[in-house]
């Protein structure tokens, strides 16, 4: 248990979870668990589930089968708390591109009901973070493509989740703002203990988490550190391994 909240040291549990659409089964008994502080890449090919294991966190879906804790929250009976210990950071924009930056953050803190005062702090300090203070009153459209993901980032974190989903957070982003988005995520985890779960199909942004998970065909295929996956698989590289265990897929090092 964690002595802080008296709750259990388990960010989320996923446990054998089964979506399908149509005939087509996304996910095949997906069990992932992520605890608290920690940094979790879910490394797959297009097409392994990672998305709909997304949707199904977020409470966009229900599974077919299976249970999702957040925090120790069951999301379907402890919906309200389970979905506010979860900041999320979509592959797809979700920003209101005509307001400002400041604007599309106080929408947030007020959909989560924070007092106006604490809002206020919270949203000066996630700014500092990410070094946007001076583009606040900006409109969103302005914004580069990684200043827009920075802002989702210091929104996710306004309500101070136990844990960040990151749905390929960094696609279509340049090479020095992936890197940066990277490493502020991974200095969360660090500083504040957040429990992170990342989803990639770029090996190198997998490298530096504690935990790899790699899915394929809606399966966990393998969990375990960079070491342990390539002793397992015996590769050189993260890379190889990942090429061999998912048969060559589109796995792939960043360009
Ligand atoms: P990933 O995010 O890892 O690329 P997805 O979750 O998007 O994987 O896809 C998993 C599987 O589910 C794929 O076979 C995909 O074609 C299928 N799929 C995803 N979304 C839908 C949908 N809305 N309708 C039908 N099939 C879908």
């Amino acid at each position: 248990m964690d002595s802080a909240t008296g709750r259990s040291d388990i960010a989320l549990s996923v446990t054998d979870v089964v979506k399908s659409y149509g005939p087509n089964k996304a996910l095949d008994g997906v069990t992932i668990t992520v605890r608290r502080g920690e940094f979790v890449a879910l490394l797959g090919p297009n097409g392994a589930g990672k998305s709909t294991l997304f949707q199904l966190l977020s409470g966009l879906f229900t599974p077919d089968g299976g249970a999702i804790e957040v925090a120790g929250f069951d999301i379907r009976k402890n919906a309200v708390p389970a979905l506010s210990s979860l900041g999320i950071v979509f592959q797809a924009p979700t920003l209101d591109q005509e307001l400002s930056v400041l604007a599309n953050l106080r929408f947030h803190t007020d959909l989560h009901g924070i007092l106006p005062r604490v809002a206020k702090e919270r949203i000066a300090s996630e700014l500092a973070a990410v070094g946007l203070t001076e583009r606040q009153h900006d409109p969103v459209r302005n914004l580069s493509g990684g200043n827009k993901r920075r802002v989702e980032l210091a929104r996710a974190l306004l309500h101070e989740p136990t844990i960040l989903l990151m749905d390929e957070p960094t696609v279509g982003l340049d090479p020095r703002s992936r890197r940066e988005i990277l490493t502020h995520v991974l200095n969360l985890k660090r500083e504040r203990r957040i429990a992170v779960l990342w989803a990639t199909h770029l090996v190198d942004e997998a490298e530096e988490s504690d935990r790899v998970v790699v899915m394929r065909n809606g399966k966990v295929l393998t969990s375990g550190t960079s070491a342990d996956l390539r002793r397992d698989v015996g590769t050189k590289t993260l890379s190889e391994a990942f090429l061999k265990l998912t048969g060559g897929g589109q796995t792939t090092e960043a360009a």
